[in-house]
This record gives C-alpha cells, sequence and structure tokens, in this order.
C-alpha cells in the first residue's frame, strides 16, 4: 500500500522496523538517541547550536504549531497570519482558541503571498508583534517565500513562527540567516520520512528564554521543555513517542545519505510525473505549472455526474494506493502527496491506478472534463 494522502507517508521498511521494539525513554540509552534525534533535526534546519534548539513534542504537528504561538505569542498578543489556505485557516483558529489574535491577510486560493502586502500590514499595524507563515501550504500545494517574508519581517522588527510541517527536510531552510525566526515547526512523518507521533520545534534559544510563562499550558510550553533539555543526561520531559523516534533515528540516517537536494529533485520528480500524468488522463491539475510546490498536486475533481470522490478513494485503495477522502479547497479538488519513500517509477503506477479507478466509477478520458484551464504538462 503506497500512502499519497499526503502525510503520514510511506516509509522505507528500515523505518518502520525500528518502530516495531519497545523502548524504555528514561534508559540512558534512549536518552542518547533523543538527543542524537533532536541534533538531527537541529541540522537539517542550518540552525546554529548556540542560538538554537531542537525540540520534541509528542503528537501531531497541529500540537507543535499551537506549542509555538502559546510560547512565543503571550496571551492576547497580536499575530499576522496570511490566509493561504486550509493549514493558514487551522493556524489561525489554533490561535484563537488559545487566546492569541491571528490577524488574516488576504491571499488568493492559487497565489503567493505578496511580500510587499506583508510590509504594508505589518507597518499599518505596530501592535502585531509576530508574522506566521506556512511553508508548504498542504492545502493548495503552492510554497510560500518563507525566507523573503521573514527578512520582511526582521527589517521591521517583528518576530516569524513557521509551519514547516510539510516542507521541513525538502525545502531549502538556513535558520541561522533567519535571526526573526522564533520557531520553525516540523513532524517526523512527511519529508524526513519517518512515523507519526513525534513532532518538533526549532527555536531560538534566546527567544525560549523570554518565553517563559507566556503558555498557559504546561504540556505546550516549549519553554519548559527547553528548560528540561539544559540538565546533564537530559532526556524527554514526559512519555515521547519512543517507537517514532527510534525510527526517525533511522530515517535521519537514509536522510543523511541521500541528501535534502536529492530528496527535493526525488520528490519533484514525483510531482512532474503526477502533475503530466492527471493531465493525461483527461484531469485539470488546480494550480498553474508557476505556482505548483513539489509536494501536494491538488487535482479539479472530474466534472462527471458519477464523481463521488469517497467511490474513487475506495476504488484506489483496492489497486494499492491511498488518498485523503476530504477536499482542502473551495473547489472539489483531491490532493496527492509526493512525498514519501518512493520515486517516479511507482507515482506512474500510481496514475495508471488513478485511471483505472476512474474508469471502476464509470469516468473515462473523454467523460473527464477539461473545464478550467489548458493544462500545460510539467515535462516535453
Ligand atoms: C501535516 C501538516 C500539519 C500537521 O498536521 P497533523 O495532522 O497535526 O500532524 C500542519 N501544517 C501543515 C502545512 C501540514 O502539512
Amino acid at each position: 500500500m503506497l500512502l499519497l494522502i499526503p502525510g503520514p507517508v510511506t516509509t522505507d521498511a528500515r523505518v518502520k522496523a525500528a518502530g516495531a521494539q519497545d523502548y524504555a525513554p528514561w534508559d540512558n540509552d534512549f536518552r542518547q538517541l533523543y538527543r542524537q534525534v533532536c541534533e538531527g533535526v537541529l541540522a537539517i534546519a542550518q540552525a546554529e547550536p548556540e542560538e538554537h534548539v531542537a525540540l520534541a513534542l509528542p503528537g501531531c504537528g497541529h500540537f507543535a504549531v499551537e506549542a509555538a504561538i502559546r510560547t512565543f505569542v503571550p496571551p492576547g498578543g497580536r499575530l499576522l497570519a496570511p490566509s493561504t489556505g486550509a493549514y493558514a485557516a487551522r493556524l489561525q483558529k489554533l490561535a484563537g482558541d488559545a487566546g492569541r489574535v491571528a490577524v488574516p491577510l488576504h491571499v488568493g486560493a492559487t497565489e503567493r503571498v505578496d511580500p510587499q502586502a506583508v510590509a504594508a500590514a505589518l507597518e499599518r499595524d505596530p501592535s502585531l508583534t509576530h508574522l506566521a507563515l506556512v511553508y508548504s501550504e498542504t492545502g493548495s500545494g503552492i510554497c510560500h517565500d518563507v525566507p523573503e517574508l521573514a527578512r520582511i519581517a526582521h527589517a521591521l522588527g517583528r518576530r516569524v513562527i513557521v509551519d514547516a510541517v510539510s516542507a521541513f527536510g525538502a525545502l531549502p531552510l538556513e535558520l541561522r540567516a533567519l535571526p526573526a525566526v522564533d520557531a520553525v515547526v516540523l513532524t517526523a512523518n512527511k519529508c524526513l520520512e519517518g512515523l507519526p507521533g513525534a513532532a518538533f520545534a526549532v527555536a531560538r534559544r534566546d527567544s525560549l528564554e523570554a518565553a517563559r510563562g507566556n503558555a498557559g499550558s504546561w504540556s505546550l510550553d516549549l519553554a519548559d521543555i527547553y528548560q528540561h533539555t539544559l540538565a546533564p543526561n537530559a532526556g524527554p520531559r514526559f512519555t515521547p513517542a519512543a517507537p517514532a523516534l527510534a525510527a526517525l533515528a533511522v530515517a535521519l540516517e537514509l536522510y543523511r545519505e541521500e541528501g535534502r537536494e536529492a530528496r527535493l529533485a526525488r520528490y519533484t520528480a514525483n510531482m512532474r510525473t503526477l502533475y503530466d500524468g492527471v493531465i493525461g488522463l483527461g484531469l485539470t491539475p488546480y494550480l498553474p505549472p508557476q505556482l505548483q510546490g513539489p509536494i501536494v498536486v491538488n487535482v479539479h475533481a472530474p466534472d462527471a455526474p458519477t464523481w463521488h470522490l469517497q467511490l474513487f478513494v475506495d476504488a484506489l485503495k483496492q489497486r494499492g494506493y491511498v488518498l485523503s477522502n476530504f477536499y482542502n479547497t473551495e473547489e472539489p479538488t483531491f490532493r496527492v502527496g509526493c512525498i514519501g519513500a518512493f520515486g517516479a517509477d511507482q507515482m506512474r503506477q500510481a496514475v495508471d491506478a488513478m485511471g483505472a479507478a476512474l474508469r471502476d466509477i464509470g469516468i473515462t478520458r473523454e467523460r473527464a472534463g477539461l473545464s478550467r484551464f489548458i493544462p500545460q504538462p510539467l515535462t516535453a
């Protein structure tokens, strides 16, 4: 079964095997593994160990996004949150429910965040202490220019929080060159190709010191987790997702063997195969090529009377491929992940299976409906 949902992702057999064991979280060997994994994450962020630290938090990505907002934005504090799509909307909700004020900035569903609009919004409202960004908006598939936006925030004296959950490890990130960034949030189970259950924040040490007492939640207080890491032979604070962390240790070895650029190139090849493949099936990608990121491709639902997302997902699962069974965009689009431990050959087979699954539910190429724009293949 290939997961194309796009996270958690399909993992290498060695990663799965490491997760299929029992671990004692406070054992000295595990403490060491725990610190190694955090150091591995820190290195991928191209962070400065004197200035930054990678903190592990059990749970899903949203827990870490909420933890970062609670920790760095004080109660009642205001953050500018460009509305890039479904995941930005979740960030805004997490902030609001935590008693922070997320001020939205309109971004078209198929547009990149406009740096000038961000600068203008920050200049207009000095009470916005933070800018919160989604690096790869999983809702649309668009990647936003986080380095550029973080530089703008820096120039205006504002702090930045980055949801890099679906970007981390694939898209470029050099934290040591982005001093405005308080925290970058990620999980083990997307581009790092680990198991679900372990989330992380890579954060500035000085910001963590200054943020003590902000969180209003002991569980989600990154400043407290940070204090815990300062003890000699530090291990996890509470019970961690130990198998997921042990699996991540193996996934990080595989990551270092492959290298970030090769991983991104593999995902980009998967994306191109998929993008052109669905056009070949008579379907229309949601994004034009120049906006399409390498992580997730949304595809307009066929304009056919027998289309039913769940029936399509079920038919495709029979053929060995799993897609998400919900829509993330206002118009109905199904989303397909390009990330995980597989390559373009398997994506080609997945596209063939999509064609067969469409036929299973009574949709042929002629009936799929090329309705929105004439799709341009990415490759000749
Ligand atoms: C996957 C993802 C998350 C976190 O999702 P969880 O289900 O909470 O792990 C957050 N932001 C983005 C952009 C994501 O792709």
